[in-house]
Order: C-alpha cells, then structure tokens, then sequence
C-alpha cells in the first residue's frame, strides 16, 4: 500500500513573515499521508525549524532545485550537499519552468536526478507534455522519453526510492487541470514503466491541484497525492488538500 504525499511548491514566493504566519495558520489534522514543503532556498532553515516544531511527524523539507555539479566555481548553484547539511530531504528536479525558462533539458535533469539519489536525498521528477503535443498525440512519446533520460543514465532500478510528478504543462498555473480520467490514463502509463519499483513509487499529479478538485483526483488508482503551486500559498486550502489525500 503506497503512503499518499502533497508537496507544496512556493515558487519564489514568500518572505520570512509570509513563511512563520503560513506555519502558524497550518492546521494539518485529519490529514495522515506524508507533506512536503518546497520554500525557496533562503528560507529552508526557517521553514525546517516551522515544519519540525509544526507537530506533524509525516512532514518534510524540500529543495525546489539542485546543482548537478558536487562543488566549486558554480555561481550561483546550491549543492546535494548543501541541501543534506539543512536536513532537506526531498529535491524537486526537471519542473517545467526550469526546462522551458532556464532551458534545462532531459539530459540535465537526469544527471540532477542521478546526483539526488546519490546524496541520499529523494528526487520528486516531473514529467509533462505541452499542449501542442498532447493536441498532436504525443503526450505519452514525451512523457516516455522524460522517464527514459532518466533511467539510461541511472539504472533501470532507479525508480526506488523516487518520486515522480506528472505535470501537463498546460495545466499549471493556468487553472486548467486534467480530468482524473486524463491524469489516471498518464499516472498508470508512467507506473508501467517504472519496472519492478512501479508498484511502490508515489506518483504525484501536479497542475491547478485544489481544495475543489483534489479528492476527485487523489481517488484514481495511480495518483497518489499532488505537487501543488499557487494553492500550496494559502495554508487553509492547502490542509484541506492534504487531508483529501
Ligand atoms: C507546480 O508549480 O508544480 C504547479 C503544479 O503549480 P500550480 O498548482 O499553480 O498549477
């Protein structure tokens, strides 16, 4: 039985005072699965000291982002390292902003992916088709793909211990969101290929995820919980996410 998880990703949103009223307003009971928090970077110290003191065991830290190089004249990276000695324990790689805004492309996120694992540290990979390629069919090609980049350069075994997030890129942030028919359709397609570890890898769906349309989703078969943007900022709704999974 695969635990359900919600990854709130604040994007680069929030201040300090934004961060202690949120943890201060979280009502986390009724929920029982696992919850995530992705700040951005300079206030994972923060919000690790509010998601420890928060009383909800099931939480955790995470990074939205990560170098794939281990140290040295980067400027301007955060190291697997780094994000391990903030007692972060979850790494978003490959979310769609970073391919299409910082052009980072499959081959990239998979040796970010490879350098997540590495560190002990689990990868939440998100995988998605743009509009014009779900409208020309190609949705499971890409999504196919995405996967494959990551596993040629991995190992076949490298879903353990993974979580994956299917993000349509023409959901997110639009307040368009797939139907749990769509989304299960892609979430069974990726277990599929997962091998061996398919059946206990969380697979998350991501893309204008709320309070309205969340248990709805989490009740497929294959989409165990959310990685939720703009509806992760507003503490309320994003409990009552949580507690739908
Ligand atoms: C995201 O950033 O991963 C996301 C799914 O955003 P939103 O929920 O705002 O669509």
């Amino acid at each position: 039985m695969r635990r359900s998880l919600v990854a709130a990703n604040w994007k680069m949103n929030g201040s300090r005072e934004f961060a202690e009223a949120f943890f201060k307003a979280l009502d986390l009971k009724g929920a029982n699965g696992d919850v995530v928090f992705c700040p951005p970077f300079p206030y994972l110290p923060l919000v690790g000291e509010l998601v420890e003191s928060s009383g909800y065991d099931n939480a955790g830290l995470g990074a939205q982002n990560v170098s794939e190089q281990e140290a040295g004249a980067f400027t301007g990276e955060v190291s697997v390292a780094m994000l391990k000695d903030l007692a972060v324990r979850y790494v978003i790689v490959g979310h769609s902003e970073r391919r299409s805004l910082y052009h980072e492309d499959s081959a990239l996120v998979a040796t970010k992916f490879r350098a997540a694992r590495e560190a002990g540290l689990v990868p939440i990979l998100c995988v998605g088709e743009t509009l014009e390629e779900r409208e020309a069919s190609q949705a499971l090609d890409v999504i196919g793909a995405q996967l494959d980049a990551v596993s040629e350069l991995v190992g076949s075994d490298c879903w353990n211990g993974a979580v994956i997030a299917y993000e349509p890129v023409w959901a997110i942030g639009t307040g368009k969101t797939a139907t749990p028919e769509e989304a299960q359709a892609v979430h069974e397609f990726i277990r599929s290929r997962l091998g061996a570890a398919g059946p206990q890898v969380q697979i998350l769906y991501g893309g204008s995820v709320k309070a309205a349309n969340a248990a709805s989703l989490f009740e497929q078969p294959d989409i165990d919980g959310a990685l939720v943007g703009g509806a992760s900022l507003d503490a309320a709704e994003f409990a009552e996410i949580c507690r739908a999974a």
